[in-house]
């Protein structure tokens, strides 16, 4: 039997206190999806869990002045894909939430959760970063915005301190004319983790016949989940002909930096970049031309 205390603090306040009373000792609870495995596995073995679901402002999901998408780090990953404005208007993090794990994981597990555990692979990230999100984090002294991009500092690492807890992500409205696509390839097609996953996010100009801008971002395959500007930069201001999307999808794949471990090689994910590359632009400009 493991042992640990466990608090179900019922406001921000109260939770924030107990992350500066057990600091350092104590883990955030969501869904626990990744958390009580790391705990049975032996990997981690945290004295307090401080349970974040009664938590009213971490439970928040709402599109607030048809601009920004509040999604408190508590609201289940199944309400989120089930959310009319995520439907409507964030395919790219529909499609990603979509895939994670089962109904059964969906139910319990959390956007706040897979950010938070910072795996390489989590699949919300790479979507997540081509809609430029932000973390909204609080510690008992006050509240601070982190962009996403420097949220994950290393394989599960993040940039909370001790005493922080994240309250929730906060998503702008994506520009006019813009789409985008998450893929991912995992070996199994149910219940596993991604070897390599893409987002790639596309505005191109009302006439619809060059790229206005473009954000890539890789999943793992880095210590991180990672935006690629250089393949950005070479998209924007192109006409989306099949060998410039073929070579985007070759610089995608040089900008990668995998590892080799039981699950793939890192030649096997390099050339997994280049195909989910090709194929998300694709199927994101594909989504474009229905609009322009
Ligand atoms: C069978 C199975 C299949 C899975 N499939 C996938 C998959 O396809 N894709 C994928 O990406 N993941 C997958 N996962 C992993 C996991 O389900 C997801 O990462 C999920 O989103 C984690 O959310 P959670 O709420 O359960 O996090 P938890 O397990 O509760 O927490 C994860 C980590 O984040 C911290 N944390 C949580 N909330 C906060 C907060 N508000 N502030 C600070 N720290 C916090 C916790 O302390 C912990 O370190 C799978 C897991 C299982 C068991």
């Amino acid at each position: 039997m493991i042992s640990f205390e466990y608090y179900a603090p019922r406001s921000l306040e109260e939770a924030l206190s107990l992350l500066d009373r057990w600091r350092g000792e104590a883990k955030v609870l969501a869904g626990g999806t990744d958390l009580t495995v790391q705990m049975k596995d032996g990997r981690i073995h945290p004295n307090v869990l401080i349970d974040a679901k009664n938590v009213p402002e971490l439970n928040r999901l709402e599109w607030s002045d048809s601009r920004v998408l509040h999604i408190g780090a508590a609201v289940p990953l199944s309400k989120v894909v089930d959310f009319p404005p995520v439907v409507e208007r964030f395919g790219i993090l529909h499609q990603a939430c979509s895939l994670i794990g089962s109904i059964q994981i969906r139910n319990r597990g959390t956007v706040g959760g897979n950010i938070c555990n910072a795996a390489p692979s989590a699949d919300a990230a790479p979507p997540l970063l081509c809609l430029e999100a932000q973390a909204v984090v609080a510690h008992s002294g006050g509240t601070r915005i982190v962009p996403l991009e420097s949220f994950f500092q290393g394989p599960g690492q993040t940039a909370l301190a001790s005493n922080e807890l994240l309250v929730e992500i906060e998503v702008s409205l994506p520009p006019a004319l813009s789409a985008g696509c998450y893929l991912r390839h995992t070996p199994r097609e149910e219940m596993d983790i991604a070897v390599a996953g893409v987002a790639s996010f596309l505005v191109l100009t009302p006439e619809g016949d060059w790229c206005q801008g473009a954000r890539i971002a890789l999943g793992a395959v880095a210590p991180t989940p990672i935006r690629v500007p250089q393949v950005e930069a070479f998209l924007v201001g192109k006409t989306l002909s099949e060998g410039i999307i073929a070579e985007a999808a070759e610089q995608a794949a040089a900008a990668a930096s995998p590892i080799s471990d039981l699950r793939a090689s890192a030649e096997y994910r390099r050339e997994l970049v280049k195909v989910l590359t090709r194929r998300t632009i694709q199927k994101a400009r594909e989504a474009l031309g229905s609009k322009v």
